[in-house]
């Protein structure tokens, strides 16, 4: 089957055509999360969209299982396979810049950071993640989450047009008035509906930002959940404040009592003026150890980028997520003791706050996720050595069991790993059928479901209640 694929597109493909014998295939099939690693039977590097659209269109025919891959950073290994095809759109990545409209072009295969540089260059910015090796698409199609979300929304808020590729080969824009049905579902339905070949995004004056970095340790630190998570209910829109909850590293920067510690590690970023954003960081930096604070006036790029080198591509990470109303006391008490017997120097439960301009956005607006939980909590296991799998696994597993009746319900698509399609309702919520009906128009069979799968109407079984 694949051999007939490979047939078919050999002629006429402007791209690459990699098979397990051939040269370059190695590095094309790695993906970012090791724990993911499998063995495609053809990468189809796409030069362009109509290598898009023959691949689609053979693969659909042929019934071959595809994954789909942009910055290859799915947490649950989705843009991948074994045996099958994936469309590789790692050779399109053009961003087309309008500095005039403050708007520009996005190319499907584009990562963050090729974003960040092309932009920069007008001092706009578009709101994206925190790592600028991460993949714009899947990104943006699942929502995106960032520095910048509480100041200019979701990366998808920021989104007013897209160009993809359907199931049955054809070329489909999606905006406010055109194709609305679409529109509403690509912003938070991930890569249910096509191929973004192009996203036209919305840009924002922006070119600097007030960093503030600070370690808490304990006996402090539940203190300093409580603090934040009443402080950030009023907090401006220029405020973004990140709390990870992880071992403190070995490095000669740190107090040498920290060293290897349980810490909390406060990153804040306020993105107006410089001087107005004074007192509010005051207050956040009185709750760290004076010795481990940093405060400067750091570039966009220089913040887009000095995550990079914490999530190195191959290693192993496994993740769950979920939202919160209120981080109560009980709650805070379950992260403290996950705190405590955390599997490794890496490994981290992020909490952040949305809130700020996402939840300005009605919930009916687009298919995202849960606009109005504002703390969003991610347990992220990070580890190299594979005979620590079940250790880290069965960490994350035992802490998001215990604080999972706390949860609203719901979860963000982009923080969920392989094994929770069963959540994926949950996703969508009260906005299910709905995505079930847009599934339905334009995947009828599936053929994109190697993703946070939303079936077409005949593979659906029942509406989602709760
Ligand atoms: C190091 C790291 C940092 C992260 N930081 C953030 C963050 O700050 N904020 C945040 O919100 N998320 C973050 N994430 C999660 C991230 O949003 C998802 O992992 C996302 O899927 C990555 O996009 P990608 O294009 O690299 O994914 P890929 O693995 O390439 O693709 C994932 C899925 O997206 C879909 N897809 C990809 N490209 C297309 C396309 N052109 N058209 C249609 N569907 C497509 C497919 O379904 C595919 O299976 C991070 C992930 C990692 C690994």
């Amino acid at each position: 089957m694949i051999a007939d694929l490979y047939g078919s597109l050999r002629q006429r493909f402007q791209g690459d055509l990699l098979r397990p014998a051939d040269v370059g295939y190695q590095a094309a099939a790695a993906v970012w999360n090791g724990m993911a690693t499998k063995r495609p039977g053809l990468i189809a590097r796409c030069a362009d969209r109509g290598d898009i659209q023959a691949a689609v269109r053979a693969a659909s025919a042929g019934k071959i299982l595809t994954a789909i891959r942009c910055g290859g950073h799915s947490l649950a290994g989705f843009s991948t396979c074994d045996g099958g095809l994936v469309i590789d759109l790692s050779r399109m990545r053009q961003v087309t810049l309008d500095a005039h409209t403050r708007s520009a072009r996005l190319a499907g295969g584009c990562l963050l950071g090729a974003i960040d540089r092309a932009t920069q260059k007008a001092a706009l910015v578009f709101p994206s993640g925190v790592v600028s090796h991460t993949g714009a698409s899947g990104l943006i199609l699942g929502g995106g989450t960032g520095w910048l979300t509480r100041r200019f929304g979701l990366s998808c808020d920021n989104v007013v047009a897209f160009t993809l590729v359907t199931a049955d080969g054809q070329v489909v824009r999606s905006a406010a008035r055109e194709n609305e049905d679409l529109f509403w579902a690509l912003r938070g339905g991930g890569g249910n509906f096509g191929i973004v070949t192009e996203f036209e995004v919305k840009l924002h004056a922006l070119a600097a930002v007030t960093l503030v970095q600070g370690l808490t340790a304990e006996p402090d630190i539940r203190r300093l959940l409580e603090f934040w998570r009443d402080f950030m209910a009023d907090a401006p829109m220029d405020l973004k404040w990140n709390i990870d909850l992880r071992l403190a590293p070995h490095s000669e920067e740190l107090p040498g009592k920290l060293r290897g510690r349980p810490v909390a590690s406060n990153s804040l970023v306020w993105t107006g003026d410089p001087a107005a954003g004074h007192r509010y960081l005051r207050q956040a930096i009185s709750r760290c150890l004076r010795d481990s604070v940093s405060s400067r006036v750091i570039s966009f790029l220089q913040l887009q980028t000095m995550a990079d080198s914490c999530f190195p591509h191959g290693h192993r990470y496994y993740t769950k997520s979920g939202y919160f109303t209120y981080l109560d006391n009980g709650t805070i008490g379950h992260l403290l003791e996950a705190l405590a017997s955390i599997p490794s120097c890496e490994t981290q439960i992020e909490i952040a706050y949305l809130g700020g301009a996402a939840a300005q956005i009605s919930a009916e607006e687009t298919a995202f996720g849960d606009r109005s939980a504002p703390v969003i909590l991610n347990l992220l296991a990070h580890w190299s050595d594979a005979s620590t799998d079940a250790a880290h696994l069965g960490w994350i597993r035992g802490i998001f069991h215990k604080l999972r009746p706390a949860m609203k319900p719901g979860v963000y698509i982009n923080f969920m790993s392989g094994d929770e399609q069963d959540r994926v309702p949950e996703a969508y919520r009260q906005r299910w059928d709905q995505m079930i009906a847009v599934k339905t128009r334009y995947d009828p069979h599936n053929f994109f479901r190697l993703n946070q799968n939303v079936p077409p109407r005949s593979l659906s079984e029942k509406s989602f209640v709760g």
